[in-house]
């Protein structure tokens, strides 16, 4: 939206393919007609700003919502609207596909009851439904609390907040977030004060952690301060940070690169955006900086897409955006200390904990695989032998924890353990549009 309206302002006519239903990304996501909840409660008055100054631009640039990207490929961006499907040619091509959950397999992960964080936190900002009446939210992401505030201020019992990170961390990462965003810091530490008062039970440090249940999440069972506990509820909503949606970027051939820090493979970009000839990424799909992070890459981007078509660019604004990026990333790695991805769990965890749940794969059938003599040593391999990463998700939700268990197994470092190719289409399609385009080919 923010590299849209940088575009319209210098008199181009971006097309901006979105395959949400309307404006607004994850977080200034626009209620649906028919279930809108009181839309300042749940998403705050930056939402309702957001959309202003989206309406106000409308006119000058081509809006394609409910459209997927599938693939990239020849200097084409390939579309599917519904079934229909068209390619379209760009002079220059921003990728700005945010992200979505990371999350860490634990035992009883794909009970129904058992949500995402952030599907969780869709469902009630998108329909104004919620996930149940007495909700557990777990993992390890500043999320957790937003979430439960939110649910919280839609009428939900909020049974328990399960951190996996100690508090220890979080005083460690301290001064590194107060130095680099203080006022972000104060609003994370004023949610959880929020949650304290309110007498909801929140736990630091949490290991074990499973769902209990049988067709339905009826408990969280976990130990914390060395104590076994079980809190009852009727659904869980997990979460260890966010995963950037790199996939259209890997089939445009952006490098990619790991960051040992935030333990994720990241597009390769020069920091103003660019990332391949007449290739550029910004927001959460490129360094999962945050929101306001998201809205300074966009306008950098744009910037530079200006700059290469030959414009004149405002050097200053340049620079300030750069100086807000790097100051929200730096954030980030601050953050990923205080809500630690919990790697050391991966060689811990059951052997019959579900990995692959599109493929019914588990995690100690993935050990097996690539403990086996000359078993597979990287992810794409394993992939190949074992189904996992190969269903509906294309490992969007496997990927992270599979790396982490070929890298347990073997003892290898994460990055060695690989990242699972992108592959087209990046999400499925109507199979009416595929074979539209098979007949085509
Ligand atoms: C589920 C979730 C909830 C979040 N909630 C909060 C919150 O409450 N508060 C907060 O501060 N931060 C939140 N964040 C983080 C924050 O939303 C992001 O930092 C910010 O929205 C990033 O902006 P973005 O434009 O990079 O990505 P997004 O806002 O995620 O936008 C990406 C857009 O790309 C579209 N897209 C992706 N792939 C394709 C494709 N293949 N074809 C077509 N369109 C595509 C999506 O539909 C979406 O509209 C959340 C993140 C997630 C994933």
């Amino acid at each position: 939206m923010s590299a849209a309206s940088v575009l319209a302002g210098h008199g181009l006519r971006p097309v901006l393919v979105d395959e949400g239903a309307d404006v607004g990304g994850q977080i200034w996501r626009k209620p649906s007609a028919h279930f809108a909840p009181d839309h300042r409660a749940v998403l705050g008055a930056g939402a309702a700003a957001a959309h202003a100054a989206f309406a106000a631009i409308a006119g000058r640039l081509e809006h394609r919502p409910r459209t997927l990207a599938w693939n990239v490929f020849g200097g084409e961006v390939f579309l599917a609207e519904g079934s229909r499907i068209s390619a379209l040619g760009y002079d220059a091509l921003l990728l700005a596909t945010g992200a979505t959950d990371r999350l860490m397999p634990i035992p009883g992960w794909t009970m129904p009851g058992v949500f995402t964080l952030g599907g969780a936190q869709t469902l009630l900002k998108d329909q104004g439904a919620t996930i149940g009446r007495r909700v557990v939210f777990a993992g390890a992401s500043p999320l957790l609390y937003l979430a439960a505030l939110q649910y919280r201020a839609a009428g939900v019992t909020v049974a328990a907040v399960l951190d996996t990170t100690p508090l220890a961390a979080k005083r460690a990462a301290l001064p590194a977030l107060a130095r680099t965003a203080p006022r972000l810091l104060a609003r994370g530490l004023a949610m959880m004060a929020r949650l304290r008062l309110a007498g909801v039970p929140v736990h630091h440090g949490v290991e074990e952690l499973a769902v209990e249940g049988g067709d339905w999440a009826e408990a969280v069972r976990f130990r914390a301060a060395g104590a076994a506990h079980r809190i009852g509820c009727d659904a869980v909503a997990l979460g260890f940070g966010l995963r950037p949606e790199t996939q259209l970027a890997d089939l445009a051939g952006v490098s990619l690169r790991f960051d040992p820090a935030l333990r994720q493979w990241f597009p390769e970009t020069d920091g103003d955006g660019r990332c391949g000839a007449g290739l550029y990424a910004a927001g959460d799909g490129a360094l999962t900086g945050g929101a306001e992070a998201a809205e300074a890459s966009g306008r950098l981007a744009a910037w530079a897409i200006l700059r290469d078509l030959g414009h004149t660019v405002p050097e200053t604004e340049c620079a300030a955006l750069r100086g807000t990026v790097a100051r929200h990333s730096a954030f980030q790695r601050g953050l990923a200390r205080a809500f630690a991805w919990p790697a050391p769990w991966a060689p811990r965890l059951a052997p019959d904990t579900m990995l692959c749940r599109c493929e019914g794969v588990t995690i100690g059938a993935l050990r097996e695989a690539v403990g086996a003599p000359l078993g597979p040593r990287e992810i794409n391999r394993a992939k190949a032998i074992t189904r996992c990463g190969m269903g509906r998700c294309q490992g969007r939700f496997c990927g992270a924890a599979a790396a982490e268990v070929i890298a347990s197994t073997l003892g290898l470092d994460a990055e060695a353990a690989g990242r699972l190719r992108g592959q087209a289409p990046v999400k499925p399609i109507p199979l009416d549009a595929a074979l539209a385009e098979e007949s085509a080919a």
